[in-house]
């Protein structure tokens, strides 16, 4: 429709030659949309668009058609359907990123889980009697395989596991924990809090940087419920230190009566050794040591969906399963399925590093992910645009989750620096512009540069091909 040529319409006229929510609705545009969305929706977002187009015709701008209204309301829908958990190109150099959800599964896990989610699963029923089983089975052999432990089982995450031990064991008794131990991990899990909250009476034993064995056995009394050795796995103290290993601890436990519990945090299945990793202490390695029960996660270092295991004397396993807070701690079927799948692999260690994206990716070789970088340069640096410098970088890679706080990983990073000055503000802008990407990407800012570390990047072809779409330019104004 176009107005008078000799006398521009005002724009008050003009309004009136807006195309109805019907006209709209009639539109090729808003019949896809219709057919995703349905009715309700679609005619609530071509009135929002309308009503954005009636103060932009207002102000002087121009009369948009039917067709430019469905468009503009069918992105506005498609934006609002999508999820706000969308999954992310890792590019952070940090294997193990709780924020980003930590260990990517194995393929058999994925399968297993979606099989669990499909159909009704034997998850308390035993197939061979017919009669009522339990949950645990499908773990407990398996796990006391693979660590050595007489009995096993598995909760929500470890923060749970420690929880729980705590209040079976220490509930209305005092828990002995060297002052160096006294974590805290992320978020509010800092373990006083939790021992508060587990009804067990805080014994702390040594000094922040040196714990003996005397002090442990001056502390344990008749109202000792157990002694607890932390794997500080997020720190490390060095310098005029001492602690006791769990090992040195087990006796006077024994001697005592009183359960030794070793909270091993990441704990791995695996010698990392293996994949030229330091050595993290195993779990086989805890329960040989003398604890009485090992806590460890399932998305750290052992590569599975989020859990938290419990592992070790049947005798106090038995007290665990007793107690009611379990039941409001339990894994569902879906994750049950994934963890004993993985769990599963470590039956086979030469072929672990393979089919683990976790240890592939820990073991990756800094000369592979540095052939990776200077393969994927030139795109990057044409999806950049003239506005930024793209360079190959050496960089250091971490594991992450508190695991081998020390241990950096030797790897590749490509550079994105933007050439106009601006300093932090164009850098941050440059990453919300990553942010933004139908993937998005997440680098890491450091050395005056954003660096994207390629040693998560295995999908290279889905990184090209949401690059495309990069506009450095548009700034954070969206963001
Ligand atoms: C990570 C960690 C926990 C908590 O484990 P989640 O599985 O994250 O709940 C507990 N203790 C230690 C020592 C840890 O490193």
């Amino acid at each position: 429709m176009t107005g008078d040529a000799a006398r521009p319409a005002a724009p008050t006229d003009r309004l009136r030659e807006l195309p109805s929510v019907d006209r709209v609705l009639g539109t090729a545009a808003a019949a896809a949309a219709l057919a995703v969305h349905g009715h309700p929706r679609t005619a609530a977002a071509v009135r929002a668009a309308l009503h954005g187009a009636r103060e932009s015709v207002r102000t002087g701008g121009a009369l948009p058609g039917p067709d430019a209204v469905a468009t503009l309301a069918a992105a506005r829908l498609a934006d609002e359907a999508r999820s706000t958990l969308r999954p992310v190109f890792n590019l952070t150099g940090t294997v193990l990123h709780t924020n980003l959800g930590r260990a990517l599964l194995a393929e058999a896990a994925i399968e297993a889980a979606v099989e669990a989610m499909r159909h009704a699963v034997s998850l308390e029923f035993d197939l061979a009697t017919g009669k009522r089983g339990e949950r645990d089975d499908h773990l407990r052999a398996l796990l006391c395989e693979l660590t050595g432990a007489e009995d096993a089982t598995v909760v929500n995450n470890n923060a749970a596991a420690v929880l729980l031990v705590l209040n079976s064991l220490g509930q209305g008794r005092r828990s002995i924990v060297s002052r160096g131990e006294l974590i805290e991990i992320g978020g509010a899990f800092r373990l006083p809090d939790i021992m508060a909250r587990a009804g067990t009476v805080l014994d702390e034993v040594g000094t922040t940087n040196r714990t003996h064995l005397k002090d442990y056995g001056a502390a344990l009394a008749p109202e000792t419920g157990l002694i607890l050795k932390v794997h500080t796995s997020n720190y490390r103290i060095s310098g005029f230190t001492a602690a006791v290993a769990a090992r040195d601890l087990a006796p006077l436990a024994r001697e005592h009566r009183v359960p030794l519990v070793h909270d091993l945090g990441s704990g791995t299945l695996a010698d990392l050794a293996g994949i030229g990793l330091a050595h993290e202490p195993t779990v086989r390695e805890a329960v040989a040591d003398g604890a009485g029960l090992v806590t460890f996660s399932g998305d750290k270092l052992l590569g599975g969906p989020q859990a938290g295991f419990i592992v070790g004397r049947r005798d106090l396993l038995a007290a665990i399963n007793r107690n009611p807070m379990k039941r409001a701690l339990r894994v569902d079927k879906i994750r049950l399925a994934a963890l004993t799948a993985t769990l599963r692999l470590y039956r086979d260690p030469a072929r672990l590093a393979e089919r683990l994206p976790t240890l592939r990716l820990l073991a990756r070789r800094p000369d592979d992910i540095e052939a990776q970088a200077r393969r994927l340069e030139p795109a990057v640096a044409a999806a950049c645009g003239g506005a930024v410098t793209v360079e190959v970088r050496p960089c250091s890679s971490e594991i992450g989750s508190g695991a081998l706080p020390l241990e950096t990983l030797p790897s590749a990073a490509l550079a994105l620096r933007p050439l106009a000055g601006g300093g932090g503000g164009a850098l941050a802008s440059l990453a919300a512009a990553l942010r933004r990407l139908a993937v998005p990407v997440i680098g890491r800012i450091g050395d005056g540069a954003l660096l994207l570390d390629l040693r998560c990047l295995e999908d290279e072809a889905g990184f090209l091909g949401v690059l495309g779409a990069l506009d450095p330019g548009a700034g954070d104004a969206m963001a």
